[in-house]
This record gives structure tokens, sequence and C-alpha cells, in this order.
């Protein structure tokens, strides 16, 4: 559950549908030994597929490098057919799972409302749910950004009410992810500060809550992202996949 203040930032990769056992146990060897006493000053998370839960709680257990998954059931339990629910991810000691991200919005329907009920179950699990919005290219060349991520936010507020205070907020524009486009950093802080002001609507110190940036965020362009004042880390696609790439991001984050 996120208790931190904002000071500390959060970078969050998002493995996606990567890995192997082997793969994955160099990659995190890989960014442990990288993580030092300069790094304590951020938080840093791996989100991995459900299947490598295990092996990322056996590595990573102790160390600073949290973890968490990449979607979570919105029912509880019982005849869900390939879910994985939110008390299975507290098993493995998730401390965080992505919800609404445009993958699954785009490829799997998720609703608003899913997305919202989702990240209700994350909560009331004690796992803090990264709740992705963002919009899409049409939109915002039609003028709709502001209006599509204030809709996307607004059912997780309505939703889980005062625990709005506990989510992180990533503002991934679709037309980034994976695409090497990075929103400019102006762009990103405008978005970032409607979505502040929103918060700030439900909740008294809105500055509590993280709002990360993705979207092709990389070793060269972090730094300069991560410096607006709105913008409180990065959630990571493929350069969470290159320890020592990502862990320039984590440095760029200090
Ligand atoms: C993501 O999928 O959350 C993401 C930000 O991807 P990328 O960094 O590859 O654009």
């Amino acid at each position: 559950m996120e208790t931190t203040t904002v000071t500390h930032k959060l970078i969050a990769g998002n493995w996606k549908m990567n890995g192997s056992l082997a793969g994955n146990e160099a990659l995190l060897q890989a960014i442990l030994a990288g993580l030092d006493a300069d790094t304590a000053a951020v938080d840093v998370a791996v989100c991995v597929p459900a299947p490598y839960l295990a092996q990322v709680q056996a590595l990573c257990t102790g160390s600073p490098l949290a973890w968490g998954a990449q979607d979570v059931s919105e029912h509880e339990a019982g005849a869900y057919t390939g879910e994985v629910s939110a008390a299975m991810l507290r098993d493995f000691g998730c401390r965080y799972v992505i919800v609404g991200h445009s993958e699954r919005r785009r490829d799997h329907g998720e609703s608003d409302e899913a997305v919202a009920r989702k990240a209700q179950r994350a909560l009331a699990c004690g796992i803090t749910p990264i709740v992705c919005v963002g919009e899409t290219e049409v939109q915002r060349e039609a003028g709709q950004t502001e209006a599509v991520v204030k809709r996307q936010l607004a059912a997780v507020i309505h939703t889980v009410g005062h625990c709005v205070s506990e989510i992180v907020v990533a503002y991934e524009p679709v037309w980034a992810i994976g695409t090497g486009r990075t929103a400019t950093p102006e762009q990103a802080q405008t978005v970032h500060a409607v979505l502040r002001a929103q918060l700030g609507a439900a909740v008294p110190e809105p500055r509590r809550v993280r709002i990360l940036y993705g979207g092709s965020m990389n070793a060269g362009n972090a730094a300069a992202l991560l410096a607006q004042p709105d913008i409180d880390g990065g959630l990571i696609g493929g350069a969470s996949l290159k320890a020592e790439e990502f862990l320039r991001i984590v440095r760029a984050a200090v």
C-alpha cells in the first residue's frame, strides 16, 4: 500500500509478455546488482507475467526491488477460468498491479468501469494498483486528450472513493507506447497537471498520489521527463528489459 510521500519517485518496469526462467534470472540479478545506496531514494519495481511471480518473489524477497503483476481479475474468486485474483497476487508478494493498460483496454475490451473494479480488488488486498490512462493519437488530434484521461480516472475515483489516495496513476499516451515517439516533457506535464487537479478534488493531499509517465521512456529522455513538477516516476516497457538501460532510468529519478 502506498505510504511514501511523492518525494520518492517510482520507476516500474512493465515486462509485458516477455521473459523466460533463465532470462528473468539474468535480468533480475543485473538489476539487483545495480541498486545501491544512491538508488535507495527511488522506489523500483518490475511488473512481470503472472507465471513468473514465484520466481521473482524467490529472487527479490528482502531486496530493494518490489514486484507486481500486469493485470488482476475484477472478481474475488470462483468460476472465472484463466483469471488471476488479487488474493493470489498477494500470496506471491505483489506490491503493485498494473490495471487498465491500453493494450488490455484495446485487446480485451476493458471498460473504464471494469478497470475501476480491478483497482478496487487490488486495494482490498493491500496491493497498489497502477492505473493507466491515456489518449489515442486520433483522440489527441481531435483535442480530446483532457476529456479522455479525466473520464478514465473519474471512473476509478468514483469506485474506490477515498482510497484513491492509495493508487498510482500512469499517464500513458497510447501513441507513445512501444513506438519510440515519446511525449515531450511539456506535453506530459500538461496532462499530469490536469490529473493532479482532478485528484485534488478527491483527496486532501493530491501530491502524495504518484503520477507516472509511460510511453517510450528510455535512458536518454528520462531525466527531462522526470524533471517536470508533476511527473513522479515512470512506467517503462521496452527499456525495462535491458538491465543497464533500466538502471539508468532509475538513476535519472534520484
Ligand atoms: C508500457 O507498455 O507501459 C510502456 C510504457 O511501453 P514502452 O515503454 O515500451 O513504450
